[in-house]
């Protein structure tokens, strides 16, 4: 199915014959829903997030523009057309004219109908078109964690919010231990599925306002805001132990029991200012993880050992 054919519409008049002609016609190429009523046209835009609303002014139980103020709350993004007598757009257009994109005037004419509804259309597939391309954009294609792309975004962000409110903000530079072997005795398939399953780990066992990113290869950060250097200590010890758990497929191939990580740590305001002081040095501390024997967190003049 394409995105023309995906697009949803509610229809809502009180005049029936109108509602039930229109959502005939264009249910031949749209998904359609009519209604008579404002309050179920509501209930279902809860459900459903339709891409474009026609509605009258008059419905069964409410006032048209009581309607579509509450169903832009509801749904923000939705292209609302505006069906009326002509008199009716007229003598209405001051107030009208700030809630709809569009208008179609009644009688109901096929021709207008089509325009009206093109342009809503076109609207709309680019809304969604955008909505696709911001994500791709800050998404990691193997992992669905954010990408190093917007780390350096948000994360000049979190020093600035930090700095304006005086908190501290803890990283956390991980990288998995030995993963070469994996990769290279049972595939790089079976490589990316370990990846994507370890990022999702890292996601689960994150609390709701850190982000998680993918910073390379097998290396990833978790940006943990309002964390002092303290609860990140303790936080990276959490994460070693939910992975040191996890059972991953086909260790018994490479003779492992189970996988570790090693971590280094950089805190702000204590260790830097700047996105480039934390990175580098949260990357400093991982290495030197993995200079003492991995499978540990290291952080600024010391290392925690498991
Ligand atoms: P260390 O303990 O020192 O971290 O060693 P390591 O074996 O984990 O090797 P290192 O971190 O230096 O290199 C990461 C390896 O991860 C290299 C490559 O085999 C693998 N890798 C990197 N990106 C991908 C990917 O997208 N998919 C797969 N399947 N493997 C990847
Ligand atoms: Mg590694």
């Amino acid at each position: 199915m394409n995105l023309y054919s995906n697009l949803g519409i509610l229809i809502v008049d009180k005049d029936e014959p109108t509602c039930h002609r229109i959502g005939v016609y264009l249910s031949k190429k749209y998904w359609v829903w009519t209604f008579n009523s404002g309050k179920e046209a509501l209930a279902k835009l809860k459900q459903v997030q339709a891409d474009i609303l026609i509605s009258a002014l008059k419905l069964k139980d409410m006032e048209g523009l009581n309607f579509i103020k509450k169903a832009n709350k509801i749904f923000p993004k939705i292209y609302v057309i505006i069906i009326a007598s002509s008199a009716d757009l007229s003598k209405k257009m001051e107030q009208l004219k700030d809630i709809a994109y569009d208008f179609i005037t009644k009688p109901v004419d096929e021709k207008q109908l089509n325009l009206v509804l093109k342009r809503a259309v076109g609207h709309q597939q680019l809304l969604k078109k955008k909505e696709i391309y911001k994500e791709l954009s800050i998404l990691d294609h193997l992992t669905r964690v954010y990408n190093r792309r917007y780390l350096d975004l948000m994360l000049a962000r979190e020093i600035e919010r930090s700095k304006r409110v005086s908190r501290p903000f803890s990283l956390m530079m991980i990288d998995i231990d030995n993963f070469k072997e994996y990769n290279d005795k049972i595939g790089h398939p079976a490589g990316d599925s370990f990846l994507k399953k370890f990022a999702h780990l890292l996601m689960k066992s994150s609390r709701i306002l850190d982000s998680v990113y993918r910073y390379g290869g097998d290396e990833f950060l978790v940006l943990l805001p309002e964390t002092s250097k303290k609860d990140a200590i303790y936080l990276a010890k959490r994460i070693q132990s939910v992975v040191k758990e996890e059972k991953f497929e086909g260790l018994e191939k490479i003779s492992r029991s189970r996988f570790t990580i090693s971590i280094g740590l950089a805190s702000f305001p204590e260790d830097g200012f700047s996105t480039e002081a934390l990175l580098t040095l949260a990357d400093r501390m991982m290495f030197k993880a993995k200079k003492l024997t991995r499978n540990k967190v290291c952080f600024q003049g010391q290392a925690v050992t498991n």
